[in-house]
């Protein structure tokens, strides 16, 4: 198993951090954000250490987008206040990401929780915007990507 031995979330996954741990198995780990949103908030890792999106083995991508589809299942039938879930992810600095093991918020959500995850538009340069550009900037990436 990769391990990081400075990475909290890797210490969360060998039991050497205390966390409320909710679902693990040999890959995955879900467990309490500390810090929740809405209460029920949880964040899902996968178990081997990586920082983010572009070192992310793509099996573990596969993993933890399941793993979170179960954990809202759950919210959404448990008896906490859940009507709908947000699955969020903060990927590099300026995205806000905190902790550099790759994790997954999932997040109850109901009407009136006073919480937000709102994607701010730029409205007055939307118009102008040259979509086609960036879509070939985006397509030549794709194409030099190697897995
Ligand atoms: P971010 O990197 O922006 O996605 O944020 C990291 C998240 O991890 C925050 O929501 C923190 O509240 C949460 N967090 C940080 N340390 C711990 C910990 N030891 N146990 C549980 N959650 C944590
Ligand atoms: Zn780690």
């Amino acid at each position: 198993m990769v391990m990081d031995p400075q990475c909290t979330f890797c210490q969360i996954v060998a039991g050497e951090e205390p966390a409320e741990i909710v679902l693990q198995d040999e890959h995955v780990t879900g467990f309490m954000d500390i810090n929740p949103v809405t209460p029920g908030h949880t964040l899902v890792i996968p178990n081997r250490h990586s920082t983010g999106l572009r070192s992310l083995p793509e099996e573990d991508a596969s993993i933890l987008l399941v793993a979170a589809q179960r954990l809202a299942k759950a919210l959404l039938q448990s008896e906490l206040r859940c009507e709908a879930v947000n699955l969020f992810m903060a990927d590099g600095t300026s995205a806000g990401q905190t902790v550099f093991h790759t994790h997954l918020h999932v997040i109850p959500r109901f009407r009136g929780d006073g919480s937000g995850i709102r994607l701010h538009s730029h409205g007055g340069v939307r118009k102008s915007q040259p979509l086609s550009e960036h879509a070939a900037a985006i397509r030549s990436a794709l194409e030099k990507l190697h897995d």
